[in-house]
C-alpha cells in the first residue's frame, strides 16, 4: 500500500458516515430508490473487492459486481456493478444507505427508519 490520497469534492456531496471521507457528488446521483441502497454514477475514494458474478442485472443484462469500501476506514459502503455486454457496456454504483452521510446531514443523528422497498 503507497500513501494514501484522497480525493477533495467541491458543493454537495456524499460521504462516508464512519470517516465522512466524500465518497460522490450530489451530481452523480442517478436514483434514490426506495429501500437500502442508492445509484451513482460516479464515486471517489473507494477501492473494490474480489470480481464476482452476480444473479442483479445492470440495464436487463447480466453484469459482475464488486464490493466497494471506503479508502479511508475501509468500511464496506456498497457495490460496483459492471456490464461489458456488447449492447449495454457500463457500470454503476451503489451506496448503502446506512453507510453514508447525505450532504450537510450530521454525522451524529441517527440515521432515518428504513423505507420499505
Ligand atoms: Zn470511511
Amino acid at each position: 500500500m503507497g500513501r494514501l490520497f484522497l480525493i477533495d469534492l467541491e458543493g454537495d456531496y456524499y460521504s462516508c458516515k464512519h470517516c465522512q471521507t466524500p465518497l460522490a457528488l450530489a451530481q452523480h446521483l442517478i436514483s434514490r430508490p426506495p429501500g437500502f441502497h442508492w445509484i451513482f454514477s460516479e464515486v471517489v475514494n473507494v477501492s473494490f473487492g474480489e470480481r464476482e458474478e452476480d444473479l442483479m442485472v445492470l440495464e436487463g443484462l447480466p453484469s459482475t459486481r464488486m464490493d466497494a469500501f471506503c479508502v479511508k476506514c475501509e468500511s464496506k459502503v456498497g457495490w460496483k456493478f459492471e456490464s461489458d455486454h456488447v449492447e449495454a457496456p457500463g457500470y454503476r454504483f451503489n451506496l448503502e444507505r446506512s453507510k453514508i452521510l447525505e450532504p450537510g446531514e450530521d454525522p451524529n443523528m441517527p440515521p432515518p427508519p428504513p423505507q420499505d422497498a
